[in-house]
């Protein structure tokens, strides 16, 4: 006589208490997971070994979950980017305490004992060619510059025979000289707005200099000085170190170094001072290695780092 379950497994092809089983273990097993969890006796998945562990046991649904999950993203959110410290400004390369007046004066005494009249190394004609030279000689040295104008002077020494030379033929001179093509526009430029507001002149004002083109206070100081004897500091590379190393005018910028020179530099050597310390910084005080040994002012001079003596 054929069983109920033998009935069974021939209608449906399996037995009905494997099926039962299966059944229960489907439902029955994730339930039984979620109350263990529940009442802690597993340990939540996700709390020691990161959120994603707990996705496919409680869902993203569940309020916990959710919990756990805004507590993560606050935990795991990049730290925002630590701001960098505020450097603090760089001194003035060697810079030095003030020097006192006595030493000040004995420092230019010296040096106009050692060359009572000293000369700047750019040659020129007149005042035109000592302006048009001067603006040339930025960023160049004044051998390059003499080398390229001493053919353009001949035949250009004035405004107008400059402007009729044109930019191109100024520019072919020059050619020689670092940033040539905007020095030979400057030139015309100047030339141009020379005659046409100067009367073909160099004014004898800081003010009216820098108003040509190419033309900055250094300029306009070199100019000033060397034309019309004006006791003007013309603070280029070479006097802004010195000022600063020796502490004749400590400043942080070559404006500042200006003013300090102004006011530190006894009036007397005033006409010359910048001459002087243009070619001590030239031929003794250089940037990389000072000559220290061979100084005429290093008994009075204030850098630290002076090079040995021989
Ligand atoms: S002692 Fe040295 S650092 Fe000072 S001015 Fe002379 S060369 Fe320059």
């Amino acid at each position: 006589m054929p069983s109920l379950r033998g009935d069974w497994i021939e209608q449906h092809g399996t037995c009905p208490w494997l099926l039962s089983s299966a059944s229960l273990l489907v439902f029955l097993i994730p339930s039984a997971t979620r109350f263990l969890i529940r009442f802690q006796v597993f340990p939540r998945p996700w709390r020691s070994s990161g959120i994603k562990t707990g996705i496919g046991l409680r869902g993203r649904a569940d309020p916990e979950y959710r919990s756990a999950m805004a507590k993560s993203k606050t935990h795991t959110k990049k730290p925002a980017r630590a701001k960098k410290p505020v450097q603090a400004k760089k001194p003035a390369p060697g810079l030095s305490k003030p020097l006192d007046e006595p030493a000040r004066f004995e420092i230019f005494k010296r040096f106009r004992d050692n060359d009572p009249h000293p000369k700047g190394e750019l040659d020129y004609i007149n005042h035109f060619t000592l302006l048009v030279a001067v603006v040339l000689s930025a960023q160049a040295t004044d051998a390059g510059v003499n080398k390229a104008t001493k053919a353009l002077f001949e035949i250009a020494d004035t405004p107008q025979k400059m402007l009729a030379l044109g930019e191109d033929q100024v520019r072919d001179h020059i050619r020689t000289i670092g940033l040539f093509r905007n020095k030979a526009k400057n030139v015309i430029g100047l030339s141009e707005k020379l005659i046409a507001e100067f009367d073909g002149k160099i004014p004898e004002d800081r003010d009216a200099l820098v108003s040509l083109p190419g033309v900055g206070r250094k300029t306009a100081n070199v100019v000033l000085n060397i034309a019309f004897g004006h006791p003007t500091m013309a603070v280029d590379t070479h006097i802004f170190r010195i000022s600063n190393r020796t502490g004749l005018a400590p400043g942080k910028d070559v404006l500042a170094v200006e003013k300090a020179l102004d006011a530190n530099v006894p009036e007397e050597f005033g006409l010359h001072a910048h001459h002087w310390l243009i070619l001590h910084g030239r031929y003794v005080c250089k940037a990389r290695k000072p000559d220290c040994p061979a100084c005429l002012i290093s008994d009075l001079c204030l850098f630290e780092d002076k090079t040995d003596m021989l």
